[in-house]
């Protein structure tokens, strides 16, 4: 019998998505805390490998490959951490981060793709985007920014959005890193205590906490529309670091191994004549 990868794992699977039956405290996939860290050294060895080859790839043959990595969760689900440690051993050369928060006065004059697409992985990168279109299907939803009739067809374009960066050679990966509403309750109560956790310290978080359920239904609802076979979506359960980090440095490298990234072989190379030139120097 074969081992489920870690994207069958945690893909949420067609029809209903309903969060409320995923533990953010599971840990599918890895037995223990301590398998899970011995896995990191291994992942992030293999992470910069392949990030290499993807790199040389895009440099050498015109492969037009890249990959973008989605990030959505509430408020304290890790996204920070994931980025800092999910990503261990990839070069920052080649990653592209792009942070979304609430729309500038010039983003808002443009549609809402707008600002996403200026931030798309160029080929041969990795892209992060902490944060993400999803945004104005969930905060702009919950917080009433825009009326239904305007958010709504928002599934379709991004749908569409996505087939397109597909077919440009965009693997895209999105992960909801999904917390419990306790867990959220006991980190903000921590940033408010610490002095080294304060600066992150945002009363507009506990108005989006008092909205739990309807960001949770605005989250299933954009996870349901938009889970697509070229841009599916993963649930990863959050509320333990080591797994959320272990996962997320999984769910990159699964997707990156996916992509049979041969290091270029430069035909146009006369390896012979080069080498007799450099002995002969
Ligand atoms: P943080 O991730 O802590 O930097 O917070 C960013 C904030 O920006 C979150 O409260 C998001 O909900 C909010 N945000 C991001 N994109 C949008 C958007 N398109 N419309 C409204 N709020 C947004
Ligand atoms: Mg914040």
């Amino acid at each position: 019998m074969s081992v489920p990868s870690l994207r069958e794992r945690l893909a949420v699977g067609p029809g209903r998505v309903d969060l409320g039956a995923i533990d953010p405290s599971a840990t599918p996939g890895v037995k223990s805390r301590r398998r899970a860290d011995d896995a990191r050294g291994q992942l992030s060895t293999e992470l910069g490998d392949l990030q290499e080859r993807l790199w040389a790839r895009s440099q050498c043959e015109g492969d037009r490959q890249r990959v973008l990595l989605v990030l959505q969760g509430m408020d304290t689900s890790g996204k920070d951490g994931a980025i800092k440690r999910g990503l261990d051993g990839a070069n920052p050369k080649w990653l592209h981060l792009a942070s979304f928060g609430p729309p500038t006065d010039e983003e808002q004059a443009h549609h809402f793709l707008w600002r996403i697409r200026r931030q798309v992985p160029e080929p041969g990168m990795i892209g992060v985007f902490d944060r993400s279109h999803y945004e104005d299907v969930i905060a702009v939803r919950v917080k009433g920014l825009a009326p239904e009739d305007a958010w709504r067809p928002r599934f379709e374009e991004i749908n569409a959005f996505e087939r397109q960066l597909h077919d440009d050679g965009v693997s895209i990966v999105k992960v909801m890193l999904h917390i419990s509403r306790d867990y959220q309750r006991e980190r903000q109560l921590r940033r408010l205590e610490r002095i080294d956790k304060r600066w992150k310290f945002n009363e507009g978080d506990l108005d989006d906490r008092d909205r739990w359920d309807e960001f949770m239904v605005a989250y299933e609802e954009a996870l349901e529309r938009c889970n697509t076979s070229v841009a599916p979506w993963y649930v990863v359960p959050a509320d333990r670091k080591w797994y959320r980090t272990w996962a997320v440095s999984l769910l990159v490298v699964e997707t990156l191994r996916a992509l049979d990234l041969r290091y270029p072989e430069r035909p146009e190379l006369d390896i012979e004549a080069l080498r007799a030139r450099l002995l002969a120097s």
